[in-house]
C-alpha cells in the first residue's frame, strides 16, 4: 500500500516536471516570438533567427535557407552594409526543389536523424549533428524556405516528437521574414534614383557619413569623384528632354559598370554623378576617373529615331587621407566641388585632382 503510493508520487512528481517544462519551453518560445514580431529591419531578424536561436534553444546549428530566384534578398543583404552575410548558415537556392525535396506536401516540420549525405545543403561544413528539425516557410500556399535547427544530441528531434511549437514557430518567421523583406525593398526603392536606377542623393549623403569615420578609424583614404556631363544642357535643346534622359541612363550604367563591388556611386543631382572610393589612394583614383571619362568619350549613346551621340564629362577628385588637410566629409566634398569647377574651366573632357594645378 505503502509501496503503491510512493511509486504514484513519482510518477506524479514526474508529470508535474513534465508540465514545468513544458510551461517554460513555452515561455521561452514566447519569448522568442515576441522579439521576432519586434524586430527592426531585416539585419536585426536575422540575427534573431541565425544567432539568438541558438543560444536560446540550446542547438548546435541553425541554418536558413531561403528561396531567392530573382536574388532579390540577396541584393537587399549586399545594399545593406550593417547586414552581415552569415556564411555557411544564411543560404540561398534559386531551385524550388532543392527545398521542396525535405517536406511532403502537407508542408509539415520534419524531425529525423542527421544525414550528412542528405542534409549536406542545410548544414554545409557540419557533421557533428545527431538530429535534426526542417521547418518548412510557407506563405500564401508557398514554400519560401526552411529554417534548419541541428543538434549534437540524437534524442533531440525524433519523429513522434509533438511539432506544435515548431510549426507556429515556422509560421512567425515566415511571416517576420516576408515583412522584412517588404520593408527592406521599400527602404531601397527610396534610396535609389528612379531615372538612372543608381543611388540617390540620400542614399549618398548617409554614406559618405559612414565611409569618413571608417577612413579615419582604419586610416585608409577615401577617395571622392565629382563626376558632371559637359554642356549636358545642348542635348536636351538640340534633341529633346526625353533623349536627355535616354542619354543619362546609359552614362549612369557605365559609370556602375566602372566601380567595384565596395564603391559607392550615386546621382547627385541633375547630370552630376559622385563616387566614393574605399580604401583608394589619390594616384589609384585617378585611373580609375581617368579609365572613366575615356570609356564615355569613346562611347557613341543611342537615343532613339536613330540619333548618335557623343557625350564627355569632367571628373573632379579629391582624397582624405593622412598626407593633405581633408580630414571631414565637408572639406572632402568641397574639395572635389572645387576639383571638378577647375576641370571645366581647363576646357571639359578633364580630370583634376584638388590640390593640383
Ligand atoms: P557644363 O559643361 O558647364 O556642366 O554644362 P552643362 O550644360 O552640363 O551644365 P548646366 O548646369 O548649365 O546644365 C545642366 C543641364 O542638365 C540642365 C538640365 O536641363 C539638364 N538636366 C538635369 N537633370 C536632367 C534630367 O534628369 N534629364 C534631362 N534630360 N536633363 C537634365
Ligand atoms: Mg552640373
Ligand atoms: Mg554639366
Amino acid at each position: 500500500m505503502q509501496q503503491d503510493a510512493a511509486t504514484l508520487q513519482a510518477r506524479l512528481d514526474a508529470l508535474i516536471r513534465i508540465a514545468k517544462s513544458n510551461e517554460r519551453k513555452q515561455e521561452n518560445f514566447q519569448k522568442y516570438e515576441l522579439s521576432l514580431l519586434n524586430s527592426n529591419g531585416l539585419g536585426e531578424l536575422l540575427a534573431l533567427i541565425l544567432e539568438e536561436h541558438k543560444v536560446r534553444f540550446q542547438l548546435t546549428e541553425v541554418t536558413l535557407l531561403l528561396l531567392d530566384p530573382e536574388y532579390e534578398f540577396q541584393r537587399l543583404i549586399e545594399a545593406s552594409p550593417n547586414i552581415p552575410g552569415w556564411p555557411k548558415r544564411l543560404l540561398f537556392t534559386d531551385n524550388h526543389h532543392t527545398i521542396a525535396q525535405y517536406f511532403s506536401l502537407q508542408q509539415r516540420p520534419r524531425l529525423t536523424a542527421f544525414s550528412p549525405f542528405q542534409h549536406q545543403i542545410l548544414f554545409p561544413g557540419h557533421s557533428n549533428l545527431r538530429s535534426v528539425a526542417l521547418l518548412p516557410l510557407v506563405r500564401q500556399q508557398r514554400l519560401i524556405g526552411s529554417l534548419n535547427l541541428g543538434s549534437r544530441k540524437a534524442e533531440r528531434f525524433q519523429a513522434n516528437i509533438g511539432t506544435q511549437f515548431l510549426q507556429h514557430l515556422a509560421a512567425v518567421v515566415s511571416a517576420c521574414l516576408e515583412n522584412a523583406r517588404l520593408h527592406e525593398h521599400i527602404k531601397l526603392v527610396g534610396l535609389r534614383d528612379p531615372l538612372t536606377g543608381v543611388n540617390n542623393r540620400r542614399f549618398f549623403d548617409q554614406r559618405v557619413e559612414e565611409e569618413v569615420s571608417r577612413a579615419l578609424r582604419t586610416q585608409s583614404p577615401l577617395s571622392c569623384l565629382f563626376i558632371d556631363l559637359d554642356h549636358f544642357k545642348r542635348v536636351n535643346d538640340q534633341h529633346g528632354h526625353q533623349a536627355g534622359d535616354i542619354l543619362l541612363k546609359q552614362v549612369a550604367e557605365i559609370l556602375n559598370d566602372s566601380m567595384r563591388s565596395c564603391d559607392v556611386i550615386a546621382r547627385y543631382g541633375g547630370e552630376e554623378f559622385v563616387a566614393l572610393l574605399a580604401d583608394t589612394t589619390q594616384s589609384a583614383a585617378s585611373d580609375i576617373a581617368n579609365r572613366i571619362r575615356e570609356s564615355i568619350e569613346a562611347t557613341e549613346f543611342e537615343v532613339g529615331h536613330g540619333i548618335r551621340l557623343k557625350q564627355t564629362l569632367s571628373i573632379g577628385l579629391a582624397t582624405l587621407s593622412d598626407t593633405n588637410s581633408i580630414k571631414n566629409t565637408r572639406q572632402l566634398l568641397q574639395a572635389a566641388d572645387q576639383a571638378v569647377y577647375a576641370a571645366k574651366l581647363a576646357g571639359r573632357n578633364k580630370v583634376r585632382l584638388h590640390g593640383t594645378s
